[in-house]
């Protein structure tokens, strides 16, 4: 930072903003950023002031808006013009890019009075990044539709270090020519950009990766409570199982967290509850019942009442705090 401003193109340190050179190297070589493409970053939580702080340290002109004007302080610091509303974000920009909880917080960023549909112009991009409902993607797509606006659904994978580091992996829906000029900001934002056809598609492969990631989490919880009250060696048995067949990446980072109590928050609880549900309905209209991710949800619930703003690995905590009678 010099005389308050950032060196474009730099690292942010006060974020844990870090760039990788070949990533800088890649949107160059694109051109996209040439003559400073404007984006606005709708939603600045655990996820989105990542995706923000690697925009701005690429090099974009980006405005910043969140509900709670606190949070935007630290972009504002790093070089982000800090906007009163959506639209305000919204006005003049080439993307704008939203990041929040669920379908309610997509549906205010977007379509409300202040929405950031009233700032755009005709011909801008908008990218919802957030991980909401099949349903609500495509009303959303046909407002912007209506609007002259194109659209993307891109729900990413990976959590808030890959999302500080800049090396998130987007699922996205939409037109091949709207994808094609969207490429530099995905890739300022993320290694790799998954095109799965047609707007919907992002958040329907989504709900179903997180449907997988919710069972696999509810089932360790279980499953490490009864290493834990069974006798065995819980490092040796958690190794054990790490090594074989179900140790998924997923199942490695988590177990890592339940058995430290590490609940500092990469994701939390009410948010995966939220896929589970979303994941229910979109499964049921294909006629499939979802009877584990229901009871994965219930799990997600318990916890999200007593621990909001813990990690999703606090999800073993109410299992271990109920005893059952012992022989
Ligand atoms: P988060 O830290 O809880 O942030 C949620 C964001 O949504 C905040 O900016 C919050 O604003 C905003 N918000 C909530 N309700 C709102 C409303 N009614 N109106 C306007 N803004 C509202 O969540 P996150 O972890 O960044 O997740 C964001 C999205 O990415 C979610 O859809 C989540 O499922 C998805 N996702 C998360 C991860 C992860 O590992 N964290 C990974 C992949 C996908 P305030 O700050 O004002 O509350």
């Amino acid at each position: 930072m010099k005389d308050g401003h950032i060196e474009l193109d730099g690292n942010i340190p006060h974020l844990g903003i870090e760039v990788d050179e070949s990533a800088l190297a890649k949107i160059r070589g694109d051109g996209m950023n040439e003559k400073r493409v404007k984006v606005a970053v709708l939603g600045l939580g655990i996820m989105g002031s990542g995706m923000a702080g690697q925009l701005i340290a690429k090099g974009f002109d980006v405005a910043v808006w969140n509900r709670d004007r606190a949070k935007a302080q630290p972009l504002g610091h790093a070089g982000a013009r800090i906007a009163a509303s959506p639209a305000k974000a919204a006005d003049g920009a080439d993307f704008v890019v939203a990041m929040v909880a669920d379908d309610d917080a997509s549906r205010r960023v977007w379509l409300s009075e202040e929405g950031a549909f009233a700032g755009m112009r005709a011909g801008a991009i908008a990218v919802d990044c957030s991980t909401l409902s099949v349903e609500w993607v495509h009303t959303l797509s046909a407002a912007a539709a209506e609007r002259g606006i194109d659209f993307i659904d891109a729900p990413v994978t990976g959590t808030k270090p890959q999302a500080a580091a800049g090396t998130l992996r987007f699922f996205a829906g939409g037109d091949p020519a709207v994808l094609a000029k969207s490429e530099g900001l995905f890739l300022a934002m993320g290694t790799e950009l998954i095109r799965l056809g047609p707007v919907g598609n992002g958040a329907m492969l989504k709900l179903i990766n997180n449907f997988l990631c919710g069972v696999q989490v509810a089932s360790l919880a279980e499953a490490l409570v009864m290493i834990e009250r069974s006798g065995l060696d819980v490092q040796q048995a958690v190794g054990a199982l790490a090594a074989g067949a179900p140790g998924s990446p997923l199942v490695k980072m988590l177990a890592g967290r339940m058995l430290a109590r590490d609940y500092r928050p990469n994701f939390v609880p009410a948010l995966m509850a939220k896929d589970l549900r979303y994941a229910s309905v979109a499964f049921a209209e294909q006629g499939i019942a979802l009877a584990t991710a229901d009871a994965a949800r219930a799990r997600f619930e318990a916890v999200a009442a007593d621990f909001p703003d813990a990690d999703m690995a606090a999800v073993i905590e109410p299992i271990r705090a109920i005893r059952g009678p012992s022989r």
